[in-house]
């Protein structure tokens, strides 16, 4: 019997970091043509070492993401690789690159689950003040084209930004058409700042894109019945869990992403240097058995933490994380104020709330709670 069996069940695989878009929005991309990153990716062969452990660690899912991933000359190899493997693949494309050749490749070999594509706007003009990148919008289209006439199945999703908002309803009428959509189309829409902290001016631009909390809201519950029914059923399992530790998300538990550079980390997210683990040096199975382990023991020291969300009874509804920490503040505590604020607009919302009450100053929450999830 193999012992190793189940240690992972997910893997995300971060196979590039460049893109041929550069999207107004993104939190990662580097340039297409940017040597020096592509020089330090992981070859083939090492690519080939780390799917083969996650394969022998009992792996079922890995999802190849970027940048692009598309951009790797090897992905076909890669892929193949995976799938005779027999685990399950999930791709995040923006499917620009999709050829008539590559579309025939993934017919025969299908993913076994959807390709995942976003679409940046329904028209040339809006999709490419979002992708930045001229005749980008030509391909994408040839490439969603290509994947419907071979049928292999995808699904579509979106970011909204101020270029395309005013496409909704075009873009769900879209969305209807594809024979695999199940459901309704996800958006992102509370932008993520530079994931590597390496552009200020871009993340200054990134927050002048985000939706205010409370235009989010109204976009969130604009099927009203459907939202309240969501969020009963979320706060009526949910356990209000205080304490001093900052992960209380499934970060690193069954699972992780590796990035471009082979580091290992517990999330897509989180890439601050404490909490990655350098997969040249080591194995698959140290960095989950032995290194995330204690990363997730952490403990806050941080007195904005510790008197705020150490205390919140929104937190795991709110989507505060050390990943977003990272990101925003460059440690793994501090509270982001933009999804603090998120947080609070949907309780008010929810009435769980009241106008200028703080949750971690709310004594009588699991009444609160009791209440709505009752109503
Ligand atoms: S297509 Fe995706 S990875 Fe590329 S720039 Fe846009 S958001 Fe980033
Ligand atoms: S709502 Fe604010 S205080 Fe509560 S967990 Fe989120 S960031 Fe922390």
């Amino acid at each position: 019997m193999n012992n190793n069996r189940s240690i992972i069940r997910d893997l995300f695989i971060e196979l590039t970091e460049r893109c041929n878009n550069d999207c107004a929005h993104c939190y990662i991309n580097l340039p297409e043509n940017d040597a020096a990153s592509q020089d330090k990716e992981l070859s083939t062969d090492e690519w080939k070492h780390i799917i083969t452990e996650a394969a022998d660690l009992g792996v079922l899912n890995i999802c190849f993401t970027g940048g692009e991933p598309f951009l790797r000359e090897d992905f076909k190899e890669l892929y193949y690789f995976t799938r005779k493997l027999g685990i399950k693949t999930i791709i995040y494309t923006n499917a620009c690159l999709i050829t008539p050749e590559f579309a025939e490749f993934l017919a025969v070999y299908p993913p076994l689950e959807k390709i995942e594509v976003t679409v940046y706007g329904m028209h040339r003009k809006s999709y490419e003040a979002v992708s930045r990148v001229p005749g980008s919008f030509d391909m994408y289209l040839r490439g969603i084209n290509l994947l419907r006439e071979k049928k292999v199945p995808f699904v579509v999703k979106s970011a909204l930004l101020p270029y395309n908002k005013s496409e909704i309803d075009e873009f769900e009428t879209l969305a209807d058409t594809i024979p695999w959509m199940n459901s309704l189309p996800v958006y992102a829409m509370f932008f993520d700042l530079r994931a590597r902290r390496d552009d200020t001016e871009k993340n200054e631009f990134i927050k002048k894109l985000r939706v205010s909390p409370e235009d989010g809201i109204k976009f969130l519950a604009r099927n009203k019945e459907k939202y309240l029914k969501a969020q009963k059923e979320y706060f009526s399992k949910v356990m209000c869990s205080r304490n001093k530790k900052i992960f209380f998300c499934g970060a690193g538990h069954g699972g992780g992403c590796v990035d471009a550079y082979g580091m290992l980390q517990l999330c897509l997210m989180l890439r601050h240097p404490d909490t990655v683990y350098d997969l040249r040096k080591g194995t698959l199975k140290d960095g989950v058995v032995n290194f995330f382990p204690i990363i997730r023991e952490r403990e806050s020291e941080n007195t904005e933490y510790l008197k705020r969300c150490a205390g919140c009874f929104l937190r795991g509804f709110c989507v505060q994380c050390p990943a977003k920490s990272w990101m925003e503040h460059g440690d793994l505590d501090t509270p982001v104020e933009y999804l603090c604020e998120i947080a609070h607009a949907q309780a008010r919302y929810l009435n769980l709330v009241k106008e200028g009450e703080k949750a971690w100053e709310v004594a009588d929450w699991q009444d609160r709670i009791n209440r709505f999830t009752n109503e």
